[in-house]
């Protein structure tokens, strides 16, 4: 039942709309579709989340059946059976390097089932941002229409806290990034430019809550300038009916204000003429853009007045002032954006509405105007069979065993029974034809909707920085260096953007953190506060890299690089032209990638160490992170 209704929520609402029955006096025709519509979407999560480990079993029953025959399930013994217990005993928990051998035969043109019975329509690209790898992950046509079933979930939620959200648009800043082919002549790209390509999204029947400022064809433009460009202007043309603004990821949101910062004039020329700039060459989005702009001299006065005013303080506000909150996501590491976000928002509500990957889609956050630090999706059991296992941290950084031992492997748990504030590392089956995928990503459960659990995102599973038997993961390194960043609040002085690496070329090696910074140029910051800076991030680090420090002299003092203004904006236009994409972008925590290390080294301004070893007493061995 509950996966015919999932499919009903496809239908556009006159479709599925019983007899016309009589309309409540205040309620228009639209209206009251779209209360309906809201209504059966809001029983829909009721629904699957009052029953998650029946609807989880009967997605792994369906994933089952659908690929009983694929050549990797009978590799593994799987001949048919559909039951968790036989499919947890025969199937291994494995990694992408696991699965690199079947990636390689379909990247090269093998159409026969490997690990999906339906035919892989495409790779979707990742880029695990240590290494810089492109990671191939297979999907299915089908897995379109789960994540459009996960986006058509997010408006009816936020509509419980926010109404009339449908009477105006979203400026939502939404790019594609080039295409490449494998071998055997399959599709590899980003998986929101898939979606963004797909009909789902281009021709999305008329919905008052996927009614964006930029027209498709500038979200379609492969040129980033024009595409940007195009999208700012539509989104200044429409200030007024603008309800909520956005991007995927704080970092690409933030971008477009830059943007905006640095072309206002150009934007406003256009603007006042109704003349598009001729930069703009691509005849598709030239149209398109015609289609909204006219020449209108007060509103050009206006957003001039605006932008040229000295402090861009509350600028979202002031430009776009029906705006109710920004939509981009905030969790994790994000979460260094949100002072930015404030200061240009004025303090309006940061709202994450979803958790998602390349491998599938996960889950919703049903409480969307909570602070972006009490965050928390609730996974939706029918977008794929989910597996957790835990991790332990108490003892130091996370630190997870590449492969899994038998016994591991018996430790993960069903989505019903995870316990409220453990921290598990997520493993997913999908439709496509993952088994057992470990994503990567840890979470802790928070809560609980009806019986389902619900997640605080905690981080992407690595190491960032290791020098000797130490390991620092992101989640630490980010701790850190927000306590070190309290030394430079008397100098009215923020952090806009930070990276790290570990410097092996010296004896011993040390931590290299490179800090970018929005200054106050009035009040100088003294050497010493930068020291105190390295020595408090030391200072936060687990015990294990104290101890090479201060007793075994394993590593050398830690160093902040404070690096020119735009460099991170460089390192993003670095990683694009490498084939990252926009929108999923995240500026990484630590670069091992030479030609990057060199790039940041090239825009060093100065350089400060720590000026002792940090404290560290002996006698609590961490085997936290032994694997
Ligand atoms: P990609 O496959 O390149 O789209 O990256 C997906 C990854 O982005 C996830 O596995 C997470 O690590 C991260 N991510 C996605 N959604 C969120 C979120 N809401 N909060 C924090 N990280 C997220």
């Amino acid at each position: 039942m509950q996966f015919l209704h999932l499919l009903q929520l496809y239908t556009p609402p006159s479709a599925t709309m019983p007899e016309a029955p009589k309309l409540p006096q205040h309620l228009s025709t639209n209206d009251y579709n779209l209360t309906l519509k809201n209504k059966k979407t809001l029983q829909f999560i009721e629904d699957v989340t009052s029953n998650p480990d029946q609807v989880q079993q009967r997605v792994l029953s369906e994933i089952l059946t659908q690929n009983a025959t694929v050549e990797y399930l009978k590799r593994h013994g799987l001949t048919g059976q559909i039951d968790r217990d036989t499919f947890k005993k025969l199937i291994p928990v494995i990694t992408y390097d696991d699965l690199l051998p079947d990636i390689t035969r379909i990247a090269n043109g093998d159409q026969s089932p490997i690990l999906s019975s339906r035919p892989i329509s495409e790779f979707l690209t990742r880029h695990d941002n240590i290494f810089w790898e492109r990671k191939l992950m297979p999907t299915i046509e089908d897995e379109l229409e789960r994540r459009s079933l996960l986006y058509s979930l997010l408006m009816p939620v936020m509509n419980q806290f926010v109404p009339g959200l449908d009477k105006g648009k979203g400026m939502y800043f939404l790019f594609i990034k080039s295409e490449s082919k494998t071998p055997g002549g399959l599709v590899a790209r980003p998986v929101l430019t898939s979606y963004y390509k797909s009909p789902h999204f281009k021709h999305r029947p008329y919905d008052p809550y996927t009614n964006y400022t930029s027209p498709n064809e500038s979200i379609l433009c492969p040129d980033s300038y024009q595409s940007m460009y195009s999208q700012m202007l539509c989104g200044l043309c429409l200030n007024e009916e603008v309800l909520r603004v956005g991007a995927v990821f704080a970092s690409g949101f933030i971008r477009a204000i830059q943007f905006l910062k640095k072309n206002w004039t150009l934007l406003c020329h256009d603007i006042r003429t109704g003349i598009l700039n001729s930069a703009i060459t691509d005849a598709s989005v030239r149209e398109a853009v015609m289609r909204v702009l006219k020449p209108d001299p007060k509103l050009a006065d206006f957003i001039e007045f605006e932008c040229s005013k000295k402090s861009w303080q509350g600028i979202i506000t002031r430009v776009w002032p029906n705006t109710k909150y920004i939509d981009v996501i905030v969790t994790g590491t994000m979460s260094q954006y949100i002072p930015t976000l404030d200061y240009y928002g004025n303090g309006l509500p940061l709202v994450c509405t979803m958790y998602a990957s390349s491998e599938c889609y996960f889950g919703v956050n049903l409480n969307p105007l909570c602070k972006p630090s009490e965050v928390s999706y609730t996974l939706i059991p029918t977008m794929g069979y989910f597996e957790f296992l835990p991790v332990h941290r108490e003892n130091g950084p996370i630190a997870m065993p590449k492969s899994l031992t038998e016994k591991e492997q018996q430790k993960l748990m069903d989505l019903a029974d995870v316990k409220m504030g453990q921290e598990y590392e997520l493993v997913v089956t999908t439709y496509a034809g993952l088994y057992r995928y470990r994503v990567g990503d840890v979470l802790r459960v928070a809560g609980f909707k009806n019986k389902s659990p619900q997640f605080n995102f905690i981080c992407r599973k690595n190491v960032a920085l290791s020098i000797d038997s130490d390991k620092t993961d992101e989640v630490e390194l980010h701790k850190a260096v927000e306590n070190a960043v309290n030394h430079l609040m008397p100098f009215d002085t923020t952090l806009t953007e930070y990276t790290s690496y570990a410097d092996t070329t010296t004896i011993p090696g040390h931590y290299v953190i490179i800090w970018e910074l929005s200054l106050n140029e009035t009040t100088p910051i003294p050497p010493s506060v930068f020291e105190d800076c390295c020595l408090t991030i030391e200072e936060s680090l687990n015990s294990v890299y104290r101890q090479g420090r201060a007793s075994d002299k394993s590593i050398g003092p830690l160093e902040i690089k404070i690096v020119e203004n735009g460099t991170f904006d460089k390192l993003m236009d670095y990683a694009i032209s490498l084939g990252a994409s926009i929108n999923q972008y995240k500026t990484p925590r630590c670069v091992k990638f030479a030609p990057i290390v060199e790039l940041l080294n090239s825009r060093v301004v100065s350089s400060y160490f720590s000026p002792k070893c940090p404290k560290w007493v002996p006698g609590h061995k961490q085997w936290g992170n032994v694997n």
